[in-house]
């Protein structure tokens, strides 16, 4: 019988052996024609134990306000996730116009809440 060392350095083999297998079938995963190479050092400001996509493609979804339908283009999705380093895990919710009234909504709600409190302690405490 193998002990419990001999076992756990058998599993840990075993493990590094077939993420090396997976990282070579990735760099052979063919990049569809009109998707994006995804950077993953710019991705890295995520906390994920998921692989990190390899590319992003155009994806069709529905906007949550309205029920328009919109696609996130590969361009959007690359500027969302690398630039203005957006979570991995969130996608597009609302359509263009949606997503600037709901900017607008709120920016006119932290207003009214700010002035709510210049009213209530004679200035604003910090911003
Ligand atoms: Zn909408």
């Amino acid at each position: 019988m193998k002990s419990n060392k001999q076992r756990r350095q058998e599993i840990k083999q075993h493990r590094v052996q077939r993420a090396k297998k997976q990282a070579q079938n990735a760099a052979h995963t063919a990049i569809p024609k009109n998707a994006l190479k995804a950077n993953h050092a710019a991705l890295s400001h995520n906390t994920t134990y998921s692989p990190f996509p390899l590319y992003y493609i155009d994806k069709p979804f529905t906007c949550k306000d309205c029920g328009k339908a919109e696609v996130w283009t590969a361009a959007q999705q690359q500027w969302w996730y690398e630039q203005a380093k957006g979570c991995i895990d969130s996608t597009a919710v609302r359509c263009r116009a949606c997503r600037t009234q709901e900017r607008a909504r709120k920016a006119a709600a932290r207003e009214q809440h700010l002035a709510g409190l210049a009213r209530k302690y004679g200035s604003l405490p910090r911003q």
